[in-house]
């Protein structure tokens, strides 16, 4: 049985430091699971969404955090049609919620559902040591997964969101792939497109991220765009490239130079995909788009079916992320979001382990 009362990292102001206190353990309601945290993991959307950077800051007080892995404890009155067990482990995207009755859910995907509410952005997130989870959501860790819960947690938005550009990309053996930005997101990008048979381009300001996907193997070759002009970028990246243009890029800083770098090193007919949330207007050169037929594609966090594709994909070609080697605690939690603004991030991704 769960206790009554648990510890949780609760933001009360936006742009405060998150506090630890006391709160009720949730009871699971309709089709949601009480869940015990095991492993959560710190995204850079936290810091956002705590700043309000994102949305304007979330509705206060709220516990964050939206990737973690956690064992079910309890099922709310109509989750057990989801076929998802008291002890199962399980990890969720941040969706939950979703009606299935709308054109979204029916005719698209139920991540574009309207009524649709996120973990640790407008609902309550996963630090903190009891939760609940959206059954419709969960996907069910295989018993037998060789990586541990602190390689998991982070497939579960970090990991979904590359696979969803990097699925939405249509990549082909042999294609060369630029990832511009190859810290946390970028680090994973960079694995999952090799493992597709993809040359891989690791494009960053910064020389530790670059070394590490260089070293760890993953990417092809390393460029470092900081002093570079676009025009001097595009050079570079044609003479890394058998003389011309990258076939798809992906962006996962939300930066305004990482976008505009990746339209101008595309070839005729590339896919620029959006993956990173610029906090700032990025004007685009319709002229380049139109005259050299580019395609702009987004990407997203995917339901349940693309999360459980993702999941599936790294334990059969054994990708996980990179993860902190020091065992943080959840009184931790404002040291590693002050890690995580300085962009101290080349040791992996930081996460909290409750057991
Ligand atoms: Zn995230
Ligand atoms: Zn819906």
């Amino acid at each position: 049985m769960a206790p009554t009362m648990m510890k949780a990292a609760v933001c009360k102001e936006v742009g405060q430091p998150l506090v630890i206190e006391e709160v009720p353990v949730p009871k699971p309601e309709g089709r949601h699971l009480l869940v015990r945290v095991q492993v959560a993991s710190l995204c850079h959307s936290d810091v956002s969404i705590v700043t309000g950077a994102v949305l304007g800051g979330p509705p206060v007080p709220l516990i964050i955090g939206h990737e973690a892995i956690s064992v079910v404890e309890e099922l709310g009155p109509d989750a057990a049609k989801y076929g998802i067990k008291v002890g199962d482990r399980v990890g969720t995207p941040l969706w939950q919620d979703w009606c299935f009755e709308c054109y979204e859910c029916k005719e698209i995907a139920p991540q574009f559902c309207p009524k649709i509410t996120m973990k640790g952005v407008n609902a309550p997130g996963y630090f903190c040591e009891y939760t609940t989870v959206d059954a419709a959501t969960a996907v069910v860790i295989p018993e037998n997964t060789p990586a541990s819960p602190v390689q998991l947690s982070p497939i579960f938005c970090a990991g979904v969101t590359v696979w969803d550009a990097l699925s939405r990309a249509c990549l082909k053996p042999g294609e060369t792939l630029a990832v511009v930005g190859v810290g946390g997101l970028g680090e994973i990008a960079t694995k999952y497109a090799q493992a597709l048979g993809v040359k891989v381009v690791g494009i960053d300001v910064r020389d530790e991220q670059l070394i590490g996907v260089k070293e760890g193997g993953s990417a092809d070759e390393i460029l470092n765009s900081r002093d570079l002009k676009l025009t001097e970028v595009k050079e570079r990246v044609r003479e890394l490239n058998k003389g011309r243009g990258v076939d798809a890029a992906v962006v996962t800083s939300g930066s305004k130079p990482a976008y505009l770098t990746a339209l101008n090193i595309l070839r005729a007919e590339g896919r620029l995909m959006a993956v990173g949330i610029p906090g700032e207007y990025v004007p685009i050169n319709m002229g380049l788009v139109a005259t050299q037929a580019i395609k702009i594609i987004g990407a997203k966090v995917p339901g349940q079916i693309g999360t459980a594709a993702c999941l599936d994909f790294c334990h059969r070609k054994g990708i996980y992320p990179k993860v902190h080697p020091r065992k943080f605690q959840l009184e931790d939690i404002n040291e590693m979001m002050d890690l995580m603004k300085a962009g101290k991030v080349d040791d992996g991704r930081m996460a909290v382990q409750f057991f």
